[in-house]
């Protein structure tokens, strides 16, 4: 290895609290996160606005995408373990986020559903194996991991801001081309900032295939995978715009993840597979925690939009503004900060370890939803409630959710064996797939059957829904701490 192409060990020897390629990787995510953000952000308005479709239409539409979106990363995961590695996986996904915005640029009102599918393969080669190459960054059992997965986790938020507002403004105000163009160009400089730092990353995410077989051979398995994935998107694009194919799909594709994880568990030893037991014990959570922690796209939208004062701490404001922005602010504020306290923590041998922090997100999860509640000893006669009770619901959310998603990508990468990290960073994002699925299903049982319900009978609805969703958290996180033994067990020593 020559000077600027570092061995494994000298990466993970770094000093300090990060290492530099931390940094270059969450440039990179950022970059990501800004497009898949935004484009969450203009989907519903888009169909609704220029392609015409009816609110039932756009919601199931969208929770498909969403759905697929994030299923697509088990596939992604598994390609860049077996074929391509983590590097040329992430530069395929990017090259077909690219490809899909061009495509709906051109036309959008005729090629946004081509062009979403292009997303949607592209950020399942993209999304999971940047998120494994960060792991990759720390030694089995160097302590700071954690911390930078906060940090990491800050850049993804930072990116969601920042797309969540940009593009959803550039499309509606000014041109939908645009915006949909926007995310070749933002994705371009995600691509030119990770190919030029890329040798930093030295060996980490290079191709999994034997050192020995033929370039030609490898170089035949690699092309089979980039065409497989293009002649994907028809069959996708069938079951984006057939939407009783979703359920169908969300039916079909777990056990199919869970069968296939047990193929290759034969392969391992007992202790590996002990680890990768707990990995699907906080897999199976992380479905319930992002079930709940999603109704912020779906029933709290709508509970911002009918409910909420336009007056946050005696400031004028849009409560949905405050609903699609707050979390990533105080993400992007605060996750450093708790990264820094898990590090300072473990110095004083404090630290929690991941099942009671799980535990944790889960009570902090509940409680916020027993503010969202909180929300109706506020309200007026009209039903109409405060803002800032919600602003608190969002704030403590926050830190559930910095207690359990980075330190669920963290314990993905340390509870995995070498040869499926991939696999099982696309089955956590797997989880999330289900999570917006079920969250769809809550919502909709929330919300008031009678479409001229007063706001009143609305308020009502919902934060009874709040109630009882924020005990079910409740109960989650206290069953988290009562296993907790068992599943530190499974663990076998890791943290
Ligand atoms: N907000 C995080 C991200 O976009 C986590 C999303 C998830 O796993 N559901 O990466």
């Amino acid at each position: 290895m020559t000077a600027t192409q570092p061995t494994l060990n000298e990466i993970r020897d770094f000093k300090g609290k990060y290492p530099k390629q931390l940094w270059y990787l969450f440039a990179t995510e950022m970059w990501e996160r800004f497009c898949f953000y935004g484009m969450r952000g203009m989907l519903a308005v888009f169909m609704v606005s220029q392609l015409g479709l009816d609110d039932k239409t756009t919601n199931l539409q969208y929770g498909a995408i969403q759905a697929f979106v994030y299923a697509f990363t088990f596939i992604g995961g598994v390609f860049a373990d077996k074929i391509l590695g983590f590097q040329k996986s992430l530069f395929w996904g990017a090259l077909l986020m690219i490809t899909g915005g061009l495509v709906i640029a051109f036309s959008p009102t005729s090629t946004f559903y081509v062009g979403t599918c292009f997303f949607i393969i592209g950020t399942g080669f993209f999304k999971p194996n940047i998120s494994t190459m960060v792991g990759a960054l720390y030694h089995a059992d160097d302590s700071r991991r954690d911390a930078g997965f906060s940090l990491f986790y800050s850049g993804i938020n930072l990116g969601a801001l920042l797309g969540g507002i940009l593009m959803v403004w550039v499309g509606k105000y000014h041109s939908w081309p645009l915006a949909f163009g926007l995310v070749s160009i933002v994705m371009t400089l995600s691509l030119i900032n990770f190919y030029f730092t890329k040798k930093s990353l030295g060996p980490i995410g290079l191709s999994p295939l034997h050192p020995d077989m033929p370039k030609s051979k490898r170089r035949g398995y690699e092309i089979a995978t980039y065409l497989g994935s293009l002649i994907a998107i028809p069959f996708i694009l069938i079951l984006v715009t057939n939407t009783r194919y979703t359920d169908l799909f969300m039916y079909i594709i777990g056990p199919l993840t869970l069968v296939y994880l047990g193929w290759e568990m034969r392969k391992f030893t007992a202790q590996e597979n002990k680890r990768l037991g707990a990995a699907l014990v906080f897999i199976f959570f992380s479905i319930l925690f992002w079930a709940f922690f999603e109704q912020a796209g779906g029933s709290l939208s709508l509970f911002a939009l009918n409910n909420l004062n336009h007056s946050l701490l005696g400031i004028p404001m849009d409560p949905n503004v405050v609903n699609n922005s707050s979390n990533s602010l105080f993400v992007i504020i605060f996750a450093p900060l708790v990264g820094l306290l898990w590090v300072w923590l473990s110095k004083r041998k404090l630290e929690p370890n991941s099942v009671v922090k799980f535990g944790l997100g889960f009570l902090l999860l509940g409680v916020a939803f027993y503010a969202f509640y909180a929300t109706v000893f506020f309200a007026d006669a009209d039903g109409m409630t405060s803002l800032d009770i919600f602003t608190l619901g969002y704030f403590v959310i926050t830190f559930g959710e910095l207690c359990l998603s980075p330190i669920g990508l963290s314990l993905m990468t340390k509870l995995s064996p070498g040869s499926i990290q991939g696999l099982m960073m696309g089955m956590w994002f797997l989880a999330s797939a289900y999570g917006q699925y079920v969250a769809g299903l809550l919502g909709a049982g929330m919300s008031s059957a009678d479409p001229n319900a007063t706001n009143a009978v609305k308020l009502h609805a919902y934060t009874d829904g709040y109630m009882q969703l924020g005990l079910y958290a409740l109960v989650a996180g206290l069953v988290l701490l009562a296993i907790s033994p068992f599943v530190r067990k499974l663990m076998r020593g890791i943290h």
